[in-house]
């Protein structure tokens, strides 16, 4: 029953190494938080898995899907795969609606008819369905990354990546966020989430993966990593 399968995975940029030989096994529906200090490698691991990084060494395997070095398994795998970055990354001239809609249309080939009524689902869902034909830049953070998270559930993914969600926004949009992310857990999503917000780790993980230079240090649930002195 896993889902992601990590062995031996490493990734350098140039000289430096950035992931060494990481190990991790993620089963369907489990929720995994990656912490770490600044520069452990974090991010690099989640961008291996949507192959926005290209791994040297190792394997990953994902739904049964081994990702190499072939091109050709980028778009089945980011069919699987939703990802939610930092900065929110939506197309600013396109409105909310258009944003979610585009992905499924051009990637997928889904009739746009079916692609609105997707898109409008997942707004309701995170709450803002009354925002669909405002731009981006009209609305806050918050609601920024809320449709950041529809427009990734647009693609019905089987897996959702989480790389800082949370840490371009202002302290009072942190909530709205983390609340959208707990109700995915909440519905057996899969989940891996790179955050610094140890309440929603300790809430949600099933798994504390923690990192440094490039190796994982430590793995264990959020009880035994909370109650260390
Ligand atoms: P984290 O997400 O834990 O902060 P990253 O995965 O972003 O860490 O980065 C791990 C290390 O790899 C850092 O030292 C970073 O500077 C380096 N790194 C990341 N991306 C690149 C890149 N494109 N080129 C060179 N070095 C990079
Ligand atoms: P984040 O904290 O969201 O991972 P970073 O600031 O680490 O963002 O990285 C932003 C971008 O810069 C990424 O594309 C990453 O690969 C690249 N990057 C990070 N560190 C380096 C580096 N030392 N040299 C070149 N590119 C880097």
């Amino acid at each position: 029953n896993q889902i992601i399968k990590i062995e031996r995975l490493e990734k350098r940029y140039g000289h430096f190494t950035a992931l060494n030989l990481i190990n991790l096994t993620v089963r369907r529906g489990e929720r995994i938080v990656i912490c770490g200090p600044s520069g452990s490698g974090k991010s690099t691991l989640i961008r291996c898995i949507n192959r926005i990084e290209e791994h040297d060494g190792g394997r990953i395997v994902v739904d049964g899907v081994e990702l190499d070095g072939k091109l050709k398994n980028i778009d089945a795998i980011r069919r699987e795969v939703g990802m939610v970055f930092q900065s929110f990354n939506l197309f600013p001239h396109l409105t909310i609606l258009e944003n979610c809609m585009l992905a499924p249309i051009q990637a997928r080939g889904v009739a746009k008819y079916e692609a609105r009524e997707r898109a409008m689902h997942f707004l309701t869902k995170v709450r803002i369905p009354d925002q669909a034909d405002k731009y981006p830049g009209q609305l806050s953070g918050g609601q920024q990354q809320r449709v950041a998270i529809a427009r990734a559930l647009c693609m019905q993914p089987k897996i959702m990546l989480f790389d800082e969600p949370t840490s371009a926004l202002d302290p009072e949009m942190v909530n709205e966020v983390l609340d959208t992310m707990v109700e995915l857990a909440g519905e057996g999503m899969t989940m891996l989430c790179v955050t610094h917000e140890m309440g929603f780790a300790k809430e949600v993980a099933d798994r504390i993966v923690f990192m440094d230079k490039g190796e994982v240090i430590e793995e264990s649930a959020p009880k035994e990593f909370f109650a260390r002195p």
